[in-house]
């Protein structure tokens, strides 16, 4: 597939400011839900960082007042409802799955720039970052077992960036967790004013890209291998094929019956 020329991406705004590359999800109107397209585009935009050399840090946020509220539902039940095993494969593999690895494999580094709702699919995206800044009025959360049925969302990334037993509570609950409580449990590297959050998310990226590019990329290889070693790979891919198997359980079509949307409604109604 061929990288689109950025400022051509209808749902993701893509900046560059000196060595720094700005790409922001960009349906503010709909909580920057990842639609198809979305995801496509940002896909699309983090290639092209990644291949342009004088791009030396991403910085992944959201125009408005969210990162991201997470997949689209409404578009998933219109369009997915009735995908076959074969297609939901496919679908959710590629979009969800190896869109936020080729994040965490960046030989560049990237920083989460997140304020408002950072939820479930949007959660991935932000988490497969290697640094998070946080607004004081972020929030984090992953109901989905809760309101969809499902084991977890697609990438199980969870454990690697607040430790097990955070994760548990974080997705047994499915409650929110707020930018303090996130910059305690060690997800979070900072939390800052709303209105300084691109400011000092810019200042910490332009700080990180004075580094010899290529020494910083060696150097997040080998942190990243910390985790490889340990088995995140192989744990995030057993993940995504159990989440699969949630996709086709009698919890889960029931839930589909009602509506996918209408059940993450109901659920941030209780
Ligand atoms: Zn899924």
């Amino acid at each position: 597939m061929s990288i689109a020329d950025p400022s051509r991406l209808e749902t993701v705004r893509y900046e560059q400011i000196g060595a720094v590359a700005r790409i922001l999800h960009n349906r503010p109107a709909a909580r920057n839900a990842e639609s198809r397209q979305l995801l496509d585009e940002l896909d699309q935009a983090v290639r092209h960082a990644e291949a342009d050399d004088s791009v030396r840090v991403l910085i992944l946020g959201g125009v408005g007042d969210h990162f991201s509220a997470g997949h689209d539902l409404k578009e998933a039940q219109a369009s997915r409802a009735n995908f076959t095993v074969e297609e939901r494969w496919e679908y959710e593999s590629l979009r969800y799955f190896d869109y936020c690895l080729r994040i965490w494999d960046l030989k560049k580094p990237s920083i989460a720039q997140v304020q408002g709702a950072c939820v479930a699919g949007g959660f991935m995206v932000a988490n497969s970052c290697d640094l998070m800044v946080a607004a004081d009025d972020a929030f984090f959360s992953d109901p989905v077992c809760h309101t969809l049925a499902t084991a977890s969302v697609e990438l199980l990334i969870h454990p690697w960036v607040m430790g097990l037993r955070q994760a548990k509570y974080f997705l047994y609950t499915g409650n929110r967790v707020d930018a303090r409580e996130a910059l305690s449990m060690g997800m979070v590297n900072k939390v800052v004013p709303r209105a300084e959050l691109e400011a000092e998310t810019l200042a910490l990226a332009q700080r990180i890209a004075q580094a010899p590019p290529f020494a910083l990329g060696l150097l997040k290889r080998s942190l990243n291998r910390t985790f490889d070693v340990q088995g995140m790979r192989h744990a995030v891919q057993a993940h995504f094929e159990t989440h699969q198997l949630s996709h086709l359980t009698q919890e889960f079509g029931r839930i589909r019956e009602q509506g996918l949307a209408s059940a993450i409604s109901r659920a941030s109604k209780a």
